[in-house]
């Protein structure tokens, strides 16, 4: 086994610090957290850095590298910021593994050129107020209608769905049908006439905004199909561990982060006449969350890897983004802990982290889902 970073991907990380080093400061991270202002100008200069376009073919656009660098760079993007990591992998991760997985030539062809140069956006509009983890309780519907559907239902947490091009609506298109049969996938532009959007409150992640979004008798022509008519669910869990490892990579970015801040400050803190990193009861506390980041950052890299080399990872990718996410909340309340006051300042980056990790276990499906799709895949 390889663990080693070529001279490629090394290349390409030092390209994605001088992105963010230019285009996204850390001084600018916290103001915009501050100010809950989304840097969605990065998208378009993604593109035009070519990130967009990593494991996308070059007829497209693309460049052709494989998971593992496409991870890498997630996890790169994480560690600077969270809000550059989660709108590269709404991009590469959902929208464009949804296209080249179950789009139309058609639509590959018109969206993937787009998507790639940072000029198309899709948010996922799946969560109902009555349907969570039980995506499948979904009741919004997609009455077939002469050309099309008319779409009627209302979606609820729906991510940076203002700025998207297409709202990827799971929608009921089949009549009478239940669960996770007869739900299709459909492309409805946002400034459809019919659809409302109000916008939700919360207590992180103040970057990538939340959308209630109401359809209200909305016409969808049949060509906004993604995918085939009542075939949605199946085709959304195609895709799903594409969106599992950009989430864990973007936590483990984030967790050692957290790490890397306490390391710091832990040498540079000093009580009782010295820095507070040579008590040993700090000691051990960074050994053990740096020791937890090296296992969640392993399963990543295995999950990266079966993907890459076109492997059933199923188990693998709900593992790797329940650990992601349960290593973050640790490592951060132990992070909490070492920066004490300093930590829980308004000015710490630490604090931010802290906020947006609540939500890492249970967004793109709860803890509690992975453990009974693990349990599922070793035969319970
Ligand atoms: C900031 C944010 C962004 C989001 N972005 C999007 C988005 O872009 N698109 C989108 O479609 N959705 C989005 N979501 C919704 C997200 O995917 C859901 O919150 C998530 O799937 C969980 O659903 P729920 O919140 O309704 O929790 P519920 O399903 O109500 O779960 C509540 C609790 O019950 C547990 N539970 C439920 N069923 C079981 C079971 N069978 N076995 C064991 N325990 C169970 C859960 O694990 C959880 O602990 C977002 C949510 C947030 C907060």
């Amino acid at each position: 086994m390889d663990f080693s970073i070529s001279d490629e991907q090394r290349l390409i990380l030092d390209s994605v610090d001088r992105f963010v080093a230019q285009h996204l400061p850390p001084e600018e991270v916290r103001r915009r957290d501050r100010a809950h202002e989304p840097p969605d100008f990065l998208i378009p200069l993604m593109g035009e850095q070519g990130m967009l376009g990593l494991p996308f073919e070059e007829r497209y656009g693309g460049s052709g590298h494989d998971w593992i660098t496409v991870a890498l760079v997630q996890e790169r993007l994480g560690y600077y910021a969270a809000t550059a990591a989660s709108l590269f992998s709404t991009t590469v991760c959902f929208g464009g593994m949804s296209l080249m997985t179950y789009g139309s030539v058609a639509q590959r062809e018109e969206y993937m050129p787009l998507l790639i140069k940072g000029r198309l956006r899709f948010a996922l509009a799946l969560t109902e107020p009555g349907a969570g983890s039980d995506a499948g309780a979904l009741t919004t519907r997609g009455s077939p209608v002469d050309g099309g559907w008319r779409v009627n239902g209302r979606k609820t947490w729906i991510s940076a769905a203002n700025v998207a091009d297409f709202l990827v609506a799971a929608c009921r298109t089949v009549p009478g049908s239940k669960g996770n049969d007869g739900v299709s996938m459909l492309m409805i532009p946002r400034g459809t006439s019919g659809i409302h959007m109000t916008q939700l409150e919360k207590v992180g992640n103040n970057c990538l905004t939340s959308w209630d979004i109401a359809f209200d008798d909305v016409f969808v022509p049949r060509s906004a199909l993604l995918g085939e008519d009542g075939r949605g669910f199946r085709h959304l869990m195609q895709t799903l561990h594409f969106s599992r490892a950009g989430q864990a990579a973007n936590v483990i970015g984030q967790c050692q982060a957290v790490v890397d801040m306490a390391v710091r400050h832990a040498k540079e803190r000093v009580q009782f006449g010295q820095p507070i990193g040579r008590f040993q009861v700090i000691q051990h506390r960074l050994a053990d969350m740096q020791t937890r980041v090296d296992l969640a950052r392993l399963m990543l890299y295995r999950l990266a890897w079966l993907i890459a080399t076109g492997q059933r990872c199923r188990k693998e990718a709900a593992q790797a983004k329940l650990v992601a996410s349960e290593t973050l909340q640790y490592v951060v309340d132990h992070g909490m802990q070492i920066l004490a006051s300093a930590g829980y300042s308004l000015d710490s980056d630490m604090q931010r982290i802290w906020r947006d990790s609540r939500l890492y276990t249970f967004g793109e499906g709860t803890s509690e889902i992975q453990r009974n799709l693990i349990a599922r895949e070793i035969g319970l």
